[in-house]
């Protein structure tokens, strides 16, 4: 057996039934951490009858280093047994690992993967370990993360200063100052998490204020399944997901459960929840709890902390404690967050929200191959792309590239990235944005040339390529912002395109960021942006709370704004309008952390009414292009609101619905136009859970192929992937 850089290579000898055997086994019980692309097999002329017993070559060091390193994988159920096994050396261990499962993209430093280039360089194994690690027949043969209690990386607690304190078992002393109510930063496998009890209120209370972190959910970390049942709804398909090697925070329903504390994830329906998936956290959890609150150590905006030192000094306001210990990351990667997504085509029910660990560095391949370029991605989900030929490998989620040390991060992935998959890119591609820090970096770097692709058409191709479609479509972009060719800020488009090029065929009718920036933050201000539209300064005498909650002088300055057109910049945003529909119906004016708005307006929606009218709106024909307009809808809401109150779940759906109608209607008049019968689905809003399944179902019904995200994100954390594909299309043709 040879394993190297194309693959594995396997001569066998026997009969043919003992080689269809061994093929079948392959395919059906493939090792836990293997990827089978494809199986070429390939008959010898005559046996040579020389193998007596199982070898594997060496690989050749010099040879091509295509790496093909495996992500973060969950502690394995052999590995999880010896942990649990007071007979066993490796009781109780933190680091225990073999071949099957570990650390693996967070300790890489540089190819091939081998323990000197890994962060357990300095951890020599012991005679042992090193038995294991030499013997073919041994779960733990070339393991290079292979460590014990005498040879690996230990555990330490330190107060808040950054003191060791001094105890027996850090471990177990971790569990009691928990169940103490306090708050520790939990070194984990790509980065630190803060670990709080979820029953004890005061406890959370802390944290949200320590973290200046109001209503956005924490997500919960459980032992097993069956815990997880007690507070949350786990459908067989969401099993499926939170048992996966990828461990990822899955969103699940709420189950009314009284012993969890209702500060987890105010205003929501959901729990971000997943299984535990280091040796440290089953150390943590059995028997002492049947969750963890364990949510990114960083503070706002900040990348995640990952390093010791800057853990201890940035998080020391943060938290009471630290369990650290001395195995180095050595790349930061956030736990990935998905969710399950009933009713799409069944291949296509998992939606990936935040690619990061456990996925991360796997590639998506795709059918048409392109030359390497480096895609940059956008600003604030920023991702990175880098391709060779039909592989395109996505870093993990770095972030909001506006804080520095996300930047920074940015450019030490595109290093260390290049270098582990040894990709060198031809092209530099970006966004079409100017002020984008990513556009900057790629314009001030003068060793590749750029290019610039357009936000939207990057979505769809992304989209598309997933999907390995290549003829032209109708690209459905729904997101917050991306900047247009007409130099305004798009994002509720309808696109005719492939990836040579695109066609802005219909978008909704620009309507006004009252302050720009600031509307994003304060969402109110785009609902009297359309107010104002409709009303003018009569709007002031509406009796809805969006009007009567701003007071005097701050309400007519934005009323100024709007008539002046100061700092009032256009936007045909879908995102925004949730914001503005969730602001007008009293859901939220104000919001904390990106999408708020439109979350809670989607989570507003009444459970158990499948069907309400739809609002009014307008479509109109401008030299071509069909403008949706939807003051009819804000009319007919502000006319709601003041016949009834409390019609906020109701508005919500008949919100919801209508945008699914207009979706529907565009696509028609599209194909009808152009007899294009092919969708594609993009854009953040394609994370609301009811307008990615009523726009594909009503779709469908409607005779059309619609295609969405399931291997990237459809937020502008999947971006680069369009960019990538769109730039290699333009070079190789
Ligand atoms: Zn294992
Ligand atoms: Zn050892
Ligand atoms: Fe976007």
């Amino acid at each position: 057996m040879l394993n190297d850089s194309s693959g594995v290579t396997i001569e066998i000898e026997g009969t043919q039934d003992a080689i269809d055997n061994l093929i079948d086994h392959l395919v059906t019980k493939p090792p836990p951490l293997a990827t089978i692309d494809e199986i070429t097999l390939i008959r010898a002329n005559e046996s040579k009858g020389e193998y007596t017993e199982f070898k594997i070559k060496h690989s050749d060091a010099n040879a091509e280093r295509e790496a093909l390193i495996s992500p973060d994988t969950n502690v394995c159920p052999a590995c999880l047994e010896e942990l649990f096994d007071s007979t066993n050396r490796r009781y109780r261990y933190p680091f225990i690992n073999c071949t099957d499962c570990g650390p693996r993209y967070t300790i890489i430093k540089d190819i091939p993967y081998d323990r000197p280039l890994t962060t357990m360089n300095v951890f020599p194994m012991c005679e042992e370990c090193y038995m294991e690690y030499d013997d073919p027949s041994n779960r733990r043969f070339h393991a290079q993360p292979n460590a014990c209690w005498t040879c690996g990386p230990m555990v330490q607690l330190l107060n808040n200063d950054g003191k060791l304190i001094e105890v027996e078992d850090p471990i177990e002393e971790t569990v009691n100052l928990l169940k103490q109510g306090k708050i520790i930063a939990v070194k984990g496998l790509g980065g630190y998490h803060l670990m709080v009890d979820p029953m004890n209120d005061t406890a959370i209370a802390n944290l949200r204020q320590r973290k200046k972190r109001e209503c956005k959910p924490f997500a919960l970390m459980s032992e097993t399944i069956e815990q997880i049942k007690k507070y949350a709804h786990v459908n067989e398909a969401e099993e499926k997901l939170l048992l996966g090697v990828e461990r990822p925070i899955v969103l699940l329903q709420k189950r009314p459960f009284k012993n969890i504390s209702s500060l987890i994830a105010p205003k929501n329906q959901d729990y971000g929840v997943m299984l535990a998936y280091t040796p440290l956290h089953y150390l943590l959890l059995r028997d002492n709890f049947m969750a963890l609150i364990a949510t990114s150590a960083n503070i706002t905006d900040e990348p995640i902390a990952y390093k010791d030192t800057d853990a201890t000094k940035r998080l020391q306001k943060i938290t009471d404690y630290f369990l650290i210990h001395n195995r180095e990351i050595h790349i930061r990667a956030d736990d990935s967050i998905v969710r399950h997504v009933p009713n799409l085509k069944p291949s296509h029910q998992t939606s990936i929200i935040r690619r990061a660990r456990g996925y991360v560095p796997r590639a998506v391949m795709g059918k048409e191959a392109f030359p390497s370029v480096l895609a940059l991605g956008a600003e604030l989900k920023n991702t990175i792309c880098l391709n060779k030929g039909n592989k395109f490998f996505l870093s993990q989620h770095i972030g909001d590239l506006k804080n520095l040390p996300v930047f920074n991060s940015m450019k030490e992935m595109i290093i260390h990235l290049s270098n582990i998959l040894t990709i060198e890119p031809e092209y530099l591609v970006c966004d079409l944005h100017p002020d984008f820090l990513s556009t900057r970096y790629a314009f001030e770097q003068k060793k590749l040339p750029a290019m610039q692709v357009q936000h939207h058409h990057a979505h769809m191709a992304s989209c598309m390529y997933e999907n390995g479609l290549s003829t032209i479509a109708i690209g459905v972009v729904f997101d917050g912002v991306g900047y247009g060719s007409d130099g305004k800020a798009w994002g509720g488009e309808f696109l005719v395109g492939d990836y040579h090029d695109f066609e802005r065929v219909a978008h909704f009718q620009y309507f006004k960021l009252l302050g720009g920036d600031k509307a994003v933050k304060e969402p109110y201000r785009i609902a009297l942006a359309f107010l104002y539209d409709i009303y003018g300064y009569d709007l002031t005498e509406l009796p809805i709370s969006v009007v009567t909650n701003r007071a005097d002088p701050a309400l007519y300055i934005l009323l100024k704004m709007a008539e002046k057109n100061i700092n009032a910049p256009l936007t045909s945003s879908v995102g925004r309008i949730f914001d503005a529909v969730s602001a007008l119906i009293d859901v939220r004016g104000l919001v904390e952390y990106e999408a708020q708005a439109a979350i809670e307006l989607e989570h507003a929606i009444p459970h158990g009414v499948a069907i309400a009218q739809t609002l009014p709106y307008h479509i109109h024909d401008d030299n071509g292009v069909w403008q949706i307009d939807i003051h009819p809808m804000i009319q007919r809401i502000v006319e709601s609101i003041q016949v009834r109150k409390g019609m906020q779940n109701i508005l919500s759906l008949q919100f919801h619905q209508t945008i699914v109608k207009i979706v529907a209607d565009i696509c028609q008049r599209i194909r009808d136009a152009r007899g294009i019968n092919d969708v594609v689905l993009s854009g953040g809003v394609f994370l609301n859970q009811f307008i990615l399944i009523n726009c594909y179902e009503n779709l469908t019904k409607l005779g059309f192929k619609v295609y969405t995200h399931t291997k990237v994100p459809a937020t502008d954390g999947g971006l680069s992937l369009g960019q990538a594909v769109i730039a290699g299309y333009k070079i190789r043709n």
